[in-house]
């Protein structure tokens, strides 16, 4: 069953959040002059047109990109951020495309740099190698992306980010995302790994986190931000990143954004964030 397209979603608040803070790890990673390796274990197709009935549906964007396209306030690292995604569409005044996080990591690789993108859905893979074709050092696959953390760890540059953001639509993925990180811990203890999770059900959060607090991993960040109080009735109402080995200065980076994100993404004041250690060095 694959019925999750991130086509209705893409550039709501979640995305933002999670865009943000990939962004903000790859270039950390980027202060090294040495390649690293960036697997993406759930890509999506990595271009969205904001404009085509899927994403028109719900205009999920307007409460993401949508509340950030014109301020002129913006902080420095979000305005980074939204300068990406203004260079995607050409430095025109509308917003029409929105990049998935395949194409926010290529936009910021360099030449040393390599990346893998994995994508399951038949009718979202093809679209997914189609818009990567021209970059040499990104490869595309039609594969089962928990897999890939196993198979393509440690990476040969024993630098990298491995970005797991699946669609939850099936329970088991709260589980598998806490088995991809053992086996890739396993494997390559240095890396990044980021973990992306909607907040439908608190309790499923929960469990997610005690279950990496009891693996003994050192060094588990989770940051989230909440559009609405937790209900076990109305859809996804915060989202959050769990990042294992954070560049040092994510905590700081993401305290200083946030207050900014929550006001302006959330105007009516529902809304909530947080930064802490599941578990610290
Ligand atoms: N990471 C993307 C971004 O930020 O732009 C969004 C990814 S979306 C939340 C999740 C994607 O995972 C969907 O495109 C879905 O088809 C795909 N998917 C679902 N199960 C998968 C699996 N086991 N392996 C790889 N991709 C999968």
């Amino acid at each position: 069953m694959l019925s999750y397209r991130h086509s209705f979603h893409a550039g709501n608040h979640a995305d933002v959040l999670k865009h943000i803070v990939l962004m903000l790890i790859l270039e950390n990673l980027k202060q090294k002059e040495k390649g690293f390796y960036y697997l993406d274990t759930h890509s999506g197709v990595g271009l969205y047109r904001l404009l085509s009935a899927e994403a028109q549906k719900n205009a999920e964007f307007e409460t993401g990109i949508g509340k950030l396209w014109d301020r002129d306030d913006l902080p420095e690292i979000v305005k980074r951020y939204v300068d990406m995604i203004k260079k995607i569409n050409h430095n025109k005044p509308q917003l029409r495309e929105y990049a998935g996080s395949p194409l926010i990591a290529a936009q910021m690789l360099r030449e040393q740099d390599r990346a893998l993108l994995m994508e399951l859905h038949p009718s979202d893979y093809p679209l997914l190698r189609q818009n990567f074709r021209q970059y040499k050092n990104i490869m595309t696959k039609q594969d089962n992306g928990f897999q890939q953390v196993k198979a393509t760890l440690p990476p040969k540059e024993r630098r990298g980010l491995v970005l797991i953001d699946p669609p939850y639509e099936l329970k088991e993925d709260y589980q598998l995302v806490v088995n991809a990180i053992i086996e890739g811990y396993k494997r390559f203890a240095t890396g990044t790994y980021a973990i992306w999770y909607p907040v439908v059900r608190r309790s499923y959060i929960k469990r997610m986190v005690k279950e990496l607090e009891t693996t003994g991993i050192r060094k588990i960040l989770q940051i989230e931000l909440a559009v609405r109080p937790d209900s076990d009735q109305r859809g996804m109402t915060a989202s959050g990143m769990i990042v294992v080995n954070p560049p040092w200065q994510l905590e700081s980076q993401m305290k200083e954004i946030l207050p900014y994100l929550n006001k302006v993404l959330t105007p009516e004041g529902t809304g909530n964030w947080k930064v802490s250690w599941i578990t610290p060095e």
